[in-house]
Formats: C-alpha cells, sequence, structure tokens
C-alpha cells in the first residue's frame, strides 16, 4: 500500500496522442496523418515482396551475423575500406531509437560532461532519450519558417560558436520532422568546419531511401564526414526502409582510429546493452541479413525502396497542385521541394485544431503531415480542407 501512490501518469507523446485521437474518430473521411509509417496508395500497410521472399528462405537457417557488417557498408558504401579494414564498432540495435538509446548511454560513460546539440527542431523523442541517458540539450539553428527552408548562415554560426570537441546529431536525409536537408555543399561546408571545431558528428540515419529513392545519395553527408576523416556515430533503422516497424531492427556503429579501437568500443557498447535488454530478438535480423547478403533480394529491396519514394514525391506533387488549382494565396512549393516521408506545412496550431474538429484530419500539433497517409483518393479532401483552413 502507498508504494506507487506519487506516481502520476507521464506527459502524452505528441506522436502517440494523435494516432489516440485519430481512433476515437467515427468519420468515415477521417485521415491520419500523425505517424511516420510508410502506407500504399490505398492507406494500407505494406510488407515488402523482399521481406516475404526472405521469410521463405531463413525458414531454419543459421544466425549467420552478418547484420552489422552488411549495415556499416550502407552508411560508408560497399566498397569502402572501413569496411575492408575492421574500422567500424558496430552492434544490433532495437531499431532507431534503440542505438540512438545505447550510443547516448556509451557518450555519457565515456563523455560525462559532455552536451548533445539537437537541430531545431528535432524528433521529439531525440530528447526524452538523451534526457534519460543524463545529457544535457542544446539546439542548433536549422529551419527558419518564414523561408520554409533551412537557415543555413545561422546553423554555421552554431556550429562556430559551439564549445569546441561538442557533440551534433545530425539527421543524414529526409529531415524528420521538416523534410528540409543541406545541400551537398552545404555539407561539406558543414563537415570542414567539424573539421575545425573538431567537434564529433552523430548521424541517426533512420530514412535512408526515402529522400530520394536511392540508399548511397541519401547516404551522402555521411559519405562527405568520411573523405575528411571525421570519427563518426551512426543510428540506423530498417522500420521505414524496409517496412520491419515491430520487428526493431537497427544498427549503432562507431568509426575509430583502427580494428583495434573498434573492439573495444563495441565491447562496451554490447556491455551497456547486456545491462539494458540481453540481446535482441534474432528473426527481425535474420530478415534484414538476408535481404543484405542475397544479391537478388537486395536489389529487389532498393527497387521496394524506391517505390515507396517515389510514391510519396507524387503525392507532394499532386497535394501542391489540388492547393494551387483551389486558387490558394499561400505558396505551397516547399511541399515539393522538402524530401522524405514528412511535409513542415507550416499550418499553426489553431489550423491544425480546424482540421481536426472539423474536417477529421489529424497531424501533430506543429503542422507536420506524414506524406505517407496521402493517398490518391484522400488528395483532394486533404487540399480542400487545408484550403479551407488557411484562407
Ligand atoms: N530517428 C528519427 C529521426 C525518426 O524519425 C525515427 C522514427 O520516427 C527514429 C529515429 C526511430 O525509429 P525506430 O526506432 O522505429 O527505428
Amino acid at each position: 500500500v502507498g508504494w506507487w501512490d506519487h506516481v502520476a501518469p507521464a506527459a502524452k507523446d505528441p506522436i502517440n496522442g494523435v494516432t489516440e485521437a485519430f481512433l476515437a474518430d467515427p468519420s468515415p473521411f477521417k485521415i491520419n496523418l500523425g505517424v511516420g509509417a510508410y502506407r500504399d496508395d490505398k492507406g494500407r500497410p505494406v510488407v515488402l515482396q523482399c521481406v516475404r521472399e526472405a521469410e521463405a528462405k531463413i525458414a531454419g537457417s543459421e544466425f549467420l551475423t552478418k547484420m552489422v557488417e552488411e549495415s556499416v557498408k550502407l552508411v560508408y558504401g560497399k566498397d569502402s575500406d572501413v569496411v575492408k579494414e575492421g574500422r567500424s564498432a558496430g552492434v544490433q540495435a532495437l531499431s532507431g531509437t534503440g542505438a540512438c538509446r545505447l550510443f547516448a548511454e556509451f557518450q555519457r560513460r565515456f563523455h560525462p560532461e559532455s552536451h548533445i546539440y539537437f537541430p531545431d527542431p528535432t524528433w521529439s523523442n531525440h530528447h526524452n532519450i538523451w534526457r534519460d541517458a543524463q545529457i544535457p540539450e542544446r539546439t542548433y539553428h536549422y529551419y527558419d519558417p518564414d523561408s520554409k527552408s533551412l537557415d543555413f548562415a545561422a546553423l554555421m554560426d552554431d556550429i562556430k560558436n559551439a564549445p569546441d570537441s561538442s557533440f551534433f546529431l545530425f539527421h543524414p536525409s529526409a529531415h524528420n520532422p521538416t523534410g528540409v536537408d543541406p545541400t551537398e555543399e552545404q555539407w561539406r561546408e558543414i563537415s570542414y568546419q567539424f573539421k575545425v571545431k573538431g567537434h564529433f558528428p552523430f548521424f541517426d540515419m533512420a530514412y535512408q531511401g526515402f529522400a530520394s529513392g536511392d540508399l548511397d545519395k541519401d547516404a551522402q553527408a555521411i559519405r562527405i564526414f568520411l573523405e575528411d576523416e571525421h570519427l563518426i556515430g551512426c543510428a540506423q533503422s530498417y522500420a521505414k526502409s524496409m517496412g520491419l516497424y515491430g520487428h526493431r531492427v537497427g544498427c549503432l556503429s562507431i568509426l575509430c582510429v583502427d580494428s583495434k579501437q573498434a573492439a573495444a568500443i563495441r565491447s562496451q557498447i554490447q556491455q551497456i546493452a547486456r545491462a539494458m535488454y540481453g540481446s535482441p530478438p534474432v528473426h527481425g535480423i535474420l530478415l534484414v541479413e538476408t535481404i543484405l547478403s542475397d544479391p537478388n533480394l537486395k536489389s529487389l529491396w532498393i527497387d521496394e525502396v524506391k517505390i515507396m519514394a517515389d510514391r510519396i514525391q507524387r503525392k507532394r506533387t499532386t497535394l501542391r497542385q489540388n492547393l494551387e488549382k483551389l486558387g490558394s494565396s499561400l505558396n505551397w512549393e516547399h511541399i515539393t521541394n522538402q524530401l522524405g516521408m514528412f511535409c513542415f506545412s507550416g499550418l499553426t496550431p489553431y489550423q491544425v485544431d480546424r482540421l481536426a474538429k472539423e474536417f477529421h484530419i489529424y497531424m501533430t500539433q506543429d503542422g507536420r503531415i506524414s506524406m505517407a497517409g496521402v493517398t490518391t483518393g484522400n488528395v483532394n479532401y486533404l487540399a480542400n480542407a487545408i484550403h479551407e483552413v488557411t484562407r
């Protein structure tokens, strides 16, 4: 008795809260633009064909342990020296979230006085993850609401003004929630300035393939940092890119000076994981490993990633065209300029509320639209509703 009387309910997660409101709405017209999970043009969740085929292949097979190596190749390129030299300390992680959490814990152990710089804004769970690892956060300028694009000058100033040897988190492509990424040239400048300042780059790559439809292109930012000989941290998730949301397959890798350092770091991260959850479930790892190490399945996967990315891109075009056809006096170019799963619409919290109450359309309060929820069947209705609340 009395043990838990002082426990109050936790604050609602901003993303899960949207799904709850959506589920409670009986309207047949309702649309969920909250969660960042891919849906097909009929609004249905998708099991990729490469995953179905991998399922059939893995029946009865042994655990191969090539998942980490294959994941590192996706980050740095299949012919990269990093892989050949064994310079990357990689471990399996519980999807992208778990990879970030392991890194945050590792950071606290070996740099206990450090901070982490997040882009403003960033995926809301980043705040929770580093808070729970007791790493204080700071933010760097990223998004400019007026131009609905990158505030590059302010970003560079923040990098220059941060204390030397600071930890920075980047989204290498398809930034969540804004859909705004630096250009190749801008990444080169950022990487250069990181050399000058001795900062540590941590890339949270949750959407590889979703920005351009091309896995290598979406890792270009990291490859630029590699060329400039940075030591790099990377969290990878297969939730979006392979549609393995519930399987929780991911990878944390840290680039090291040599294979000896990689072995030490790997053993430390494994020890952290062991005390947190022992070892990850193997089924999803086997699926990923089978897809990545079988050339036919891998090329099927690459095609399927492109199909998903292209569908989202087409819906951006249609949504923008429909708004323009309705005679909206606002500029909607950012819908097609932004990349990846999300469109940072610029809708105000009041307009987001009106969309929910009057049109049964649900999204996070910051106006983030999950483009994966937009379909041929609902895009007209959505454009009309957005036009109504913004006129
Ligand atoms: N990082 C970013 C930027 C994300 O948007 C997400 C998912 O929404 C994740 C990490 C983690 O995804 P998961 O843990 O499902 O792989």
